[in-house]
C-alpha cells in the first residue's frame, strides 16, 4: 500500500501578515515576513515533486471540517468568533495567531485535511499518510488560538477516528520543538488518547509542558511531557524515545498512531534551540512505524506542525516521507555531514538525567 499525502494550494494562502519573527509589525518593529509563512511547506512539496517521490504517493484531496467536528474540540463561541473575524478582515485568533480574510475556511480545510488523511489510513486506502497542512494546530486551545494555530487539527481528527471509525485507543507523539498544549488539553482526562510531547523545556507556551502534568481523572497517566534541555541533539532525543516514548506506546497499545510533526526541533531552525537532523527524524519515523506495526496494523499518520528553516525543513520532511513510503530517492541531505558533526549532538549527561527521571511515567500509562 502506498503512502498518502494531503496537500492543497490554499494552505499556502493562510496569511500571517506582516511581522518580524512572530512579533506583529508596528511601533519600533519594522514590517517583515512572519516566521510562519508558506515557504518551508511549499519547498518541502517542491522537493517531493523535484525528486519524483510525488508520483509514487497517493494524493488525497482534503475536505473542510464540519462545524460538528470542530466543536468536538472547540467552544461554539470561539468557532463563531473566528468565522466572524474571517468574514470581516481577519484578525488574531487569540495569542500570536494573525490571520487574513478567509482564514477560517483555510483552517477548516487544514482540520478536514487531517481527517481525510486519518480516514484514508484507517480504511486502508493507503498504508500510512502525511498531512502537509497549514495552519498548524497543536497549540490551539478549546476557546482560543495560540502560537500560529487556530484549530486543533490532530485533536479533531482523533475525535473523528473514535466517533466514526470506533478507534478507541489513539496515541499522539509530538516532536515539534514547542509543547503540544492544545492536544494535551483536549484529552487531559481522556484515557483513550495517549498524548506524548517532546519539547524544549519552557519554550512555548512557557507555563506548560511540565513533566508533572500527567493527565487527570480517567485520563491519569495518559499524558506524558518530555521537556528536554535546550541544545538537545539526536542522541538525547533517541534516548528519550528508547527510554520513555516507545515503552509508553508499547504499554498503551494504540490502534492508531499520529505524529505531530514539527521540524522546528531541527538544528537550523530560527526559533528552536534543539539540534535534530534529517537522519534523526528518519530514525524516529522508523521507530514509530515499528510500534504501529506491532499494535495498530501499521496505522501511522504524520501531521505537519511547525518548522521555520526554509533551507532545512524540506530535507527533514523528505526523510520522513522516504521512511513512510519505503522509497529512497536519489536526494542526499546536503547539510547532514555538517550537522552530524556538531558538538553536543550525542546524549549529554544532563539530558540523560532529565530523561531518566521520567522513566516512572511509563508505568502510569493506562494499559488496555
Ligand atoms: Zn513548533
Amino acid at each position: 500500500m502506498s503512502t498518502g499525502i494531503v496537500w492543497d494550494e490554499r494552505y499556502m494562502w493562510w496569511d500571517t501578515r506582516h511581522a518580524a519573527g512572530f512579533i506583529p509589525a508596528g511601533g519600533w518593529v519594522e514590517p517583515d515576513e512572519h516566521v510562519e509563512n508558506p515557504r518551508t511547506k511549499r519547498r518541502l512539496k517542491n522537493l517531493l515533486d523535484a525528486c519524483e517521490l510525488s508520483e509514487q504517493l497517493t494524493w488525497l484531496r482534503p475536505r473542510p471540517a464540519t462545524w460538528a467536528e470542530l466543536t468536538q474540540v472547540h467552544e461554539v463561541d470561539y468557532v463563531e468568533r473566528m468565522k466572524a473575524l474571517s468574514d470581516d478582515n481577519g484578525g488574531d485568533a487569540g495569542e500570536l495567531v494573525p490571520f487574513g480574510p478567509g482564514g477560517f475556511e483555510i483552517a477548516l480545510l487544514a482540520a478536514g485535511g487531517v481527517i481525510t488523511a486519518a480516514e484514508a489510513v484507517q480504511t486502508r486506502r493507503v498504508g500510512n499518510a502525511y498531512a502537509l497542512t497549514r495552519p498548524p494546530g497543536h497549540h490551539a486551545e478549546r476557546a482560543r488560538g495560540r502560537g500560529f494555530c487556530m484549530f486543533g487539527n490532530v485533536a479533531i481528527a482523533a475525535h473523528h477516528l473514535r466517533a466514526v471509525h470506533g478507534v478507541d485507543r489513539i496515541a499522539v507523539v509530538d516532536w515539534d520543538v514547542h509543547h503540544g498544549n492544545g492536544t494535551e488539553q483536549a484529552f487531559y482526562s481522556d484515557p483513550g488518547v495517549l498524548t506524548i510531547s517532546l519539547h524544549q523545556d519552557r519554550y512555548y507556551p512557557q507555563d506548560s509542558g511540565s513533566a508533572q502534568h500527567t493527565g487527570d481523572g480517567a485520563g491519569a497517566g495518559a499524558n506524558i511531557n518530555i521537556p528536554l534541555p535546550p541544545g538537545t541533539g539526536a542522541g538525547g532525543y533517541e534516548y528519550a524515545f528508547e527510554t520513555v516514548v516507545l515503552p509508553a506506546l508499547r504499554r498503551f497499545r494504540p490502534g492508531f498512531v499520529v505524529v505531530a510533526s514539527g521540524f522546528d526541533s531541527g538544528a537550523l531552525d530560527p526559533l528552536g534551540r534543539q539540534m535534530l537532523h534529517s537522519e534523526a527524524y528518519r530514525q524516529f519515523t522508523r521507530m514509530l512505524m515499528a510500534v504501529a506495526d506491532e499494535t495498530a496494523g501499521g496505522r501511522l499518520l504524520g501531521v505537519h506542525e511547525g518548522g521555520y528553516s526554509a533551507a532545512y525543513v524540506p530535507f527533514c520532511g523528505l526523510a520522513v516521507f522516504e521512511e513512510l513510503s519505503g522509497i529512497r530517492t536519489k536526494v542526499e541531505d546536503p547539510f547532514l555531514d555538517f550537522l552530524s558533526a556538531l558538538g553536543g549532538m550525542d546524549l549529554q549527561p544532563h539530558q540523560k538525567d532529565t530523561v531518566d527521571s521520567l522513566r516512572p511515567l511509563v508505568d502510569r500509562v493506562p494499559a488496555p
